[in-house]
């Protein structure tokens, strides 16, 4: 009775600190930069070549902030390896130490629901799982992020984000984890089709409540103001078929200094949302370009492909999973206190399997987003036609990401396309239409 009271007290702080943390404070929407530098090279003329104008654009990166943005880049790749390394000791832990098991026992004792007891039990995990990947968690996106000045959090604020992450979680995952097991639960020995499929649901509806719930929890999202960069924005959206209220911007500069734009939501809610960082850094040309590139996302579906694309990368895993789980559980179940195939204290091993089938997919997952996001910018160029500015862009996107990778290191760790085939993109896409952008004509409507 006393632990019930505890979880219910846990339960009410965490939605205090939440609702304290969507009190708005009011900030004003940055105002970009006049200034979009174009080389000597990449100018206009009959000399024009694209490998000489591409090159000018990379050079425009200075040696020390390359050598900074390729070493930050680089220790990424050991990151999924690491990750998955650490998983495998908490989940070792709650295994051997016998946690999963009194953690479902705990939710036996408290109610006779099955729903309910594997609601308790995921609320308790995902608990105890933040807790121990809480170091990781410290190192990654604190002193990691700090180390390369890519981040604006005190280390306050970042306990609060934490704070806030668990607090959606514990709101969100409980429920998802009792009803994919009720699903499961009597497949013990073939549940990979009917995991896939709920799990796909779940992906939806995360995706659909994400801009309208879950992000808001973290950043302040207010629509353009009125003014010359709506102005463009709201012309280029009209123009290629979007609902043109859905344009946001939000305050990511609490968090980090990087750049960046996204498509979210889907069902009705998909908006554009841009970060202040890139209003502030950016030209306007500049933020055309990006806006061109995530209409693309929106104009060609991405987020529908890449849904179904993920449910087979998702449905191979599970079934993968469901092989090796059944090894595993005749190896070593007894012992972990694991009654049978449909035993909610097997989920971290199941959740371990999962993640190390993700790692291993790293290069096939990467690949689909990464052709996505080459479609999205030939989409930007032809529908902002700012292929200076998108050169530019692709370039200052170096803070975080290596400017000029081997083939072999964009096929295997690149989620976008690297900055040499982005300006080269730009650039061949300019040698074919010289009278636009930065000074030349825009082919938009007055
Ligand atoms: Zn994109």
């Amino acid at each position: 009775m006393r632990r019930r009271w505890d979880a219910a007290r846990v339960a009410v702080v965490l939605m205090a600190i939440l609702v304290a943390g969507a009190a708005r404070a009011e900030v004003e929407e940055p105002t970009p930069r006049s200034d979009l530098a174009i080389p000597d090279a990449a100018r206009p003329g009959p000399g024009f070549d694209v490998e000489s104008a591409t090159q000018a654009y990379l050079a425009t990166l200075g040696d020390a902030d390359r050598a900074r943005s390729d070493a930050y880049f680089e220790g990424g790749y050991w990151l999924p390896l690491v990750g998955l390394l650490y998983d495998l000791a908490v989940v070792a832990l709650l295994l051997e130490l016998g946690i999963s098991r009194r953690l479902r026992d705990l939710g036996e004792r408290a109610v006779r629901w099955r729903f309910v007891q594997s609601t308790i039990y995921g609320a308790a995990l995902v608990v105890v799982a933040a807790v121990l990947e809480l170091p990781l968690a410290f190192w990654v996106g604190f002193v990691r992020e700090h180390a390369y000045g890519l981040s604006n959090l005190t280390a306050g604020a970042w306990a609060v984000v934490q704070v806030k992450g668990l607090g959606a979680s514990l709101v969100l995952a409980p429920p998802a984890v009792a009803v994919v097991h009720a699903v499961v639960r009597r497949r013990a020995g073939r549940w990979w089709i009917p995991a896939t499929a709920t799990a796909m649901v779940f992906l939806v509806i995360g995706l659909v409540i994400t801009p309208v719930f879950l992000a808001p929890v973290f950043n302040d999202y207010r629509p353009l103001r009125p003014g010359p960069v709506r102005d463009a924005i709201v012309s280029m959206v009209r123009a290629n078929g979007i609902d043109a209220e859905d344009v946001y911007w939000f305050d990511a500069s609490k968090q980090t200094k990087r750049i960046s734009a996204n498509v979210s939501g889907a069902l009705g809610t998909t908006r554009i949302s841009l970060n202040d960082n890139l209003l502030r850094e950016a030209s306007l040309p500049e933020i055309e370009a990006v806006v061109g590139h995530e209409l693309g996302h929106d104009v060609l579906h991405h987020i529908g492909k890449m849904v179904l694309q993920l449910a087979l990368l998702m449905a191979a895993g599970f079934a993968v999973s469901q092989h090796v789980y059944a090894r595993l559980l005749r190896w070593r179940g007894l012992r972990w206190g694991l009654r049978d195939g449909g035993d909610i204290a097997g989920l971290p091993l199941v959740a371990l399997l999962i993640s190390a089938w993700f790692v291993v997919m790293t290069p096939a997952l990467n690949t689909i987003v990464r052709t996505a996001e080459s479609e999205a910018d030939l989409f930007g160029l032809n529908a902002a036609r700012e292929p200076h500015a998108f050169a530019s862009v692709a370039v200052k996107l170096a803070s975080y990401r290596k400017l000029a990778p081997t083939a072999l290191e964009e096929a295997i760790f690149y989620d976008h396309p690297s900055g040499v085939p982005r300006v080269r993109m730009a650039m061949t896409w300019f040698r074919e239409h010289p009278d636009a952008g930065a000074g030349g004509t825009r082919a938009s409507p007055p």
